[in-house]
């Protein structure tokens, strides 16, 4: 099966590279939502986040936190967020995992809080109580 994350690691695709480590590699978004919009990822291929070994888990982290600063300073954002999309319901269009990291300004105008829902006190307890189910 073709992944285009793996030819990039593969040297195969073009990428303008970041970080290349041994178990992590980090490039910019070709679609960026503002310049120095990067993609972490693990070398390895990954189907997405919840698939990840606990040995590439914490270098693949490791390098996110590292390159939100970077980012950061170099650009002079005001802020960043991270985030990885798992699952086409939460818009994943690459199948080999990665995390975004997106480079913020305040007059940016961007709005990623949308449609944000409310919990009864009772509804909150109950989703608690399903999720540590499984914890
Ligand atoms: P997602 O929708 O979370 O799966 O994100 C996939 C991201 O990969 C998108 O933001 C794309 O712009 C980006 N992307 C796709 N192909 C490439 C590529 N060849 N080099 C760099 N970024 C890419
Ligand atoms: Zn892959």
């Amino acid at each position: 099966m073709s992944c285009i994350f793996c030819d990039i690691v593969a040297g195969s695709e073009k990428a303008e590279i970041l970080v290349d480590d041994e178990k992590v590699l980090a490039f910019l978004d070709i679609r960026p939502f503002n310049y120095g919009h990067s993609l972490v990822i693990p070398k390895n291929h990954y189907e997405n986040f919840s698939e990840v070994t606990e040995e590439d888990l914490f270098p693949m982290i490791k390098s996110v936190q590292e390159i939100s600063k970077a980012i950061k300073s170099s650009l002079n954002a005001d802020g960043f967020n991270v985030l990885s999309n798992n699952g086409a319901a939460a818009g994943q269009t690459i199948y080999h995992c990665h995390f975004h990291i997106i480079p913020r300004f305040t007059s940016d105008g961007f709005k990623f809080k949308m449609n944000l829902k409310e919990y009864s006190e009772d509804e909150m307890k109950e989703v608690a109580v399903k999720i540590k189910k499984y914890l």
